[in-house]
């Protein structure tokens, strides 16, 4: 998986390297992954996509889509692009080869979607449904407004955590990005929503909009690779780079917990 801001980046940089191009052979699944997932047979997606011509990408929620004459490939994974030459990893659950030289690969971490899909077919995913009924976090849709109606429509007892980050309730914001926006907002992340006042869910609301702009401004996060195997250039403030460290702010060192199925990370002197 992938979240918002990567999947920008990454879009961004499929724009410049290869849209326009023909694709010359697609190799699918060829490294079994027990939480990669596609639609239909692997097999099948070669003679899908031979030939075909590769349009415009974009993100949607935590993944890229990227146009192919009649198709679309959702691709939620992690994305790395070989110029002709360049050695390929031996591992992949993706391999998409272009005319001419160069290759899209796709590998799969933890889990992740890699779908295949003709116009007017469904994605037979409930989560990536969800996560494209409602607006983006980066758009002006996306407004304090909206934010707070979330707020009033989903329960007070969950975790700031939580409701950030579950049920697709802010399409791409996962567990990753999470940390810096409850550190900006001085929220802990076990914070009950009922607990927070006017003031905190405003400084939450800034956070979303503002963190997760930061990290596409500055080409994703120091956590993460781009396209071309670079990290990017956001500095997470907690994350696996930081901890231990002291919080830029207060001085109190960085901690580390695990909750609700993924790593936290905090500062308890700003996070109260
Ligand atoms: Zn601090």
């Amino acid at each position: 998986m992938i979240e918002l801001p990567e999947a920008t980046v990454l879009a961004g940089q499929i724009n410049q390297t290869v849209t326009g191009k023909r694709i010359k052979k697609v190799t699918a699944n060829q490294s079994p992954h027990k939480f990669a997932w596609y639609t239909g047979d692997p097999a099948a997606y070669h003679a899908r996509l031979v030939g075909k011509t590769i349009h415009a990408a974009a993100a949607s929620a935590g993944e890229v889509e990227i146009q192919v004459d009649g198709m679309r490939l959702i691709l939620g994974a992690a994305l790395r692009y070989y110029d002709a030459g360049e050695k390929l990893p031996p591992k992949h659950q993706l391999l998409v080869e272009i005319e001419g030289g160069g290759a899209l690969v796709a590998t799969i971490q933890m889990w992740g979607c890699l779908f295949c899909v003709g116009e007017g077919e469904e994605v037979g995913f409930a989560d990536y449904r969800l996560g494209r009924e409602r607006p983006s976090p980066l758009t002006a849709a996306f407004d304090r407004p909206y934010f707070d109606d979330l707020i009033r429509e989903s329960s007070g007892s969950l975790s700031a955590k939580a409701f950030l980050a579950t049920e697709q309730r802010i399409p791409g914001l996962g567990n990753g990005v999470l940390q810096d926006i409850l550190w900006t907002a001085r929220i802990h992340p076990k914070r009950k929503m009922e607990t927070l006042s006017g003031g905190e869910t405003g400084q939450l609301y800034q956070a979303v909009k503002t963190v997760l702009q930061a990290m596409v401004n500055q080409g994703g996060r120091d956590t993460e690779r781009d396209l071309y195997g670079r990290v990017g250039g956001y500095r997470t403030i907690l994350s696996k780079n930081t901890v231990g460290t002291p919080c830029p702010v207060c001085g109190t060192i960085i901690k580390k917990e695990a909750y609700l199925g993924g790593s936290i990370y905090f500062c308890e002197g700003c996070q109260k």
